[in-house]
Parts: C-alpha cells; structure tokens; sequence
C-alpha cells in the first residue's frame, strides 16, 4: 500500500503524463480507502480544470 506522500506526487505527476497502469491502479486503491487523499484528488483536479480556462498563463 502506498503512503499518503507518494499518493499524492503520483496525483500531480499524472496531471502533466500518463501513469504506468499498475501506478494507477494503486493510486485508486488508496483513493478508495483513504478520504484525505480523494480530497487532494478532487482539488487537484479543480486547479487543473481553472488553469485550463485560463491558457497562456
Ligand atoms: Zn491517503
């Protein structure tokens, strides 16, 4: 199982590149077990999506 830390630089690292499967695949088996880390997730993926409406930044 991975750690809390590692979760979450596999989170950023696969904004900008696609993960290998089996990184990916433990990335949603901590996110299915641990709230702090879908929390991240989800704010993560709310910058990304406020940074894409602003291009050129
Ligand atoms: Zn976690």
């Amino acid at each position: 199982m991975k750690t809390c830390k590692e979760v979450h630089r596999l989170v950023i690292e696969g904004q900008d590149r696609r993960l290998p499967l089996s990184q990916r695949i433990a990335v949603r088996m901590h996110l299915l077990l641990c709230d702090a880390c879908r929390r991240f997730e989800a704010q993560m993926e709310l910058l990304r999506q406020a940074l894409r409406r602003f291009p050129g930044d």
